[in-house]
């Protein structure tokens, strides 16, 4: 009898608890399922870089890994079945969506039983608490809580995992093999050794100044580990337990940040609706607009704002986009467009390789204002100011946009001062920026002031 190990977001050997569990007892199937749920709403990035690290995986496990298409409720049970599983093992998954996949094809199994050993994350959503046994509804307490909980040490590698060899089908074969080769032209390297040769780095050169480096663009001052962390090619309790005795103002921002990660899992983890609905009722009435030409040239990166347009046309070329231009191109869609954040949530997460439905959602309910701990809605973001603070050289938007690239300084940011600022065809401002401000500040008025 062998166990199934049944893969999902946890796309690694080393410190993979799920898959120790699996061997404990003799041989195992090392199994993913391409779902076609999941699958048919990705975009090209997202499609390719699962498929890059499922290849590496593969090689990792020295080519058996077995991969099925279909709905999994149908196609676990059926391969537990033609190797008469004693078990299917799994990381939990904590999505609404991953929750009650999981709850069918647990049924589905029925005397096999489906085993979750470990989660996503250092420590498991719904396991911090605060006094009443609740779940926190801010970061900065959430965070504390977190830290004094602490998580386990790393689960020991297993050194030639004893697999099953089993056929993968030929429609997850090709499909994957076709997506491997649309991404975008700036995709990291796909992989557990890419992803720790990149943590090394930047736990030895880059950590030590990331406080402060996180927040410019034009910096390589972040992990860039998000697209890793997403598919589980590293885990974050990997990640603390070997930043070690690096200690320092960067080390304890970086711990800061792998804890809004977890946060946003916990919240959505008590609030499954909050992945696309309104996390506080405090906008609900709010008058939104569906400007069709204005969206489009938003997701193109031709808004006429520059930093906005740099950080849309970064998404489209990395499928990755830096956390300050994240922030503000989310504002500019629903403070400056006047667009509900769910159709800007959409299309981060059907382009970044990182996209997740808790950090990602909850990151656009920050911006836009409904979400927990949410910037204020009447904080609008200045796209001009924010570049010239957060990009003073303009040299994160002369990157990334051509008609610009004449343009000295922070004269990037601002075209319209120059002689020349539209001489490469460089698009107008779409909106004026003063105007909507004016205008999402009354929408504001007046949904509070009903
Ligand atoms: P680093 O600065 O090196 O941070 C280390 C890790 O901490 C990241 O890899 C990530 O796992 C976590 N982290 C950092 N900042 C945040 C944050 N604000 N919220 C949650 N986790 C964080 N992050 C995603 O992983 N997936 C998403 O789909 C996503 N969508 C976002 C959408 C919006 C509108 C906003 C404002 C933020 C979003 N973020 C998302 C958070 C953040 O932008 C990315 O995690 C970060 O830019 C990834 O780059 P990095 O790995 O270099 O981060």
């Amino acid at each position: 009898m062998s166990a199934v190990m049944w893969f999902r977001r946890d796309l690694r050997v080393r410190d993979q608890p799920a898959l120790r569990a699996a061997l404990a007892d003799g041989p195992a199937v090392a199994l993913f399922v391409v779902d076609p749920r999941l699958w048919k709403g990705a975009g090209d990035a997202r499609r390719a870089w699962l498929a890059g690290t499922l290849a590496a995986l593969d090689q990792r496990l020295g080519g058996r890994l077995v991969v099925r298409y279909g709905d999994p409720v149908r196609v676990v049970p059926e391969v537990a079945r033609e190797v008469e599983a004693s078990a299917v093992h799994v990381s939990a998954e904590t999505t609404p969506y991953g929750r009650r996949r999981d709850a069918a094809v647990d049924d589905a199994l029925g005397e096999v039983p489906l085993t979750a050993t470990g989660s996503p994350y250092a420590v498991g959503p719904g396991r911090v608490l605060n006094g009443s046994g609740g779940p926190y509804q801010v970061f900065t307490p959430f965070a504390k809580a977190w830290r004094a909980h602490g998580w386990v040490d790393p689960a020991p590698t297993p050194r030639d995992p004893d697999l099953v060899d089993l056929d993968s089908d030929d429609r997850a074969t090709r499909l994957l093999g076709e997506a491997a080769g649309t991404g975008p032209a700036g995709m990291p390297t796909p992989g557990e050794d890419a992803a720790w040769r990149r943590w090394r780095h930047f736990r030895d050169e880059l950590v030590t100044d990331y406080a402060t480096d996180r927040d410019k663009p034009a910096v390589d001052g972040t992990s860039r580990l998000s697209p890793y962390l997403h598919l589980g090619v590293v885990h974050p309790r990997s990640l603390l337990a070997d930043l070690g005795d690096v200690r320092g103002q960067g080390a304890h921002t970086f711990e800061t940040e792998i804890a809004w990660r977890e946060f946003y899992a916990d919240v959505l983890w008590h609030h499954p609706d909050s992945a696309w609905a309104d996390l506080k009722p405090a906008l609900q009435g709010m008058r939104y607009d569906e400007p069709e030409d204005a969206i489009e040239a938003w997701r193109t990166g031709t808004t006429g704002y520059p930093i906005v347009d740099a950080g849309m046309r970064q998404l489209l070329h990395e499928g990755w986009m830096h956390n300050r231009v994240r922030m503000i191109t989310a504002s500019f869609l629903t403070k400056d467009l006047h667009v509900w954040w769910p159709v800007g949530a959409r299309h981060f997460l059907d382009q970044l390789i990182d996209g997740d439905v808790a950090s990602n959602n909850h990151g656009w309910q920050w911006v836009a204002g409904t979400g927990t701990d949410a910037s204020p809605y009447f904080r609008v973001f200045n796209p001009v100011t924010q570049g010239t603070k957060f990009d003073p050289d303009g040299d994160y938007v002369r990157r990334w946009v051509p008609e610009l690239e004449h343009l000295p300084g922070k004269l990037a940011h601002e075209p319209w001062k120059s002689d020349v600022g539209y001489e490469k065809d460089y698009p107008l401002r779409i909106v004026d920026h003063a105007e909507e401000r004016t205008e999402a500040l009354e929408r504001y008025d007046a949904v509070r002031g009903r």
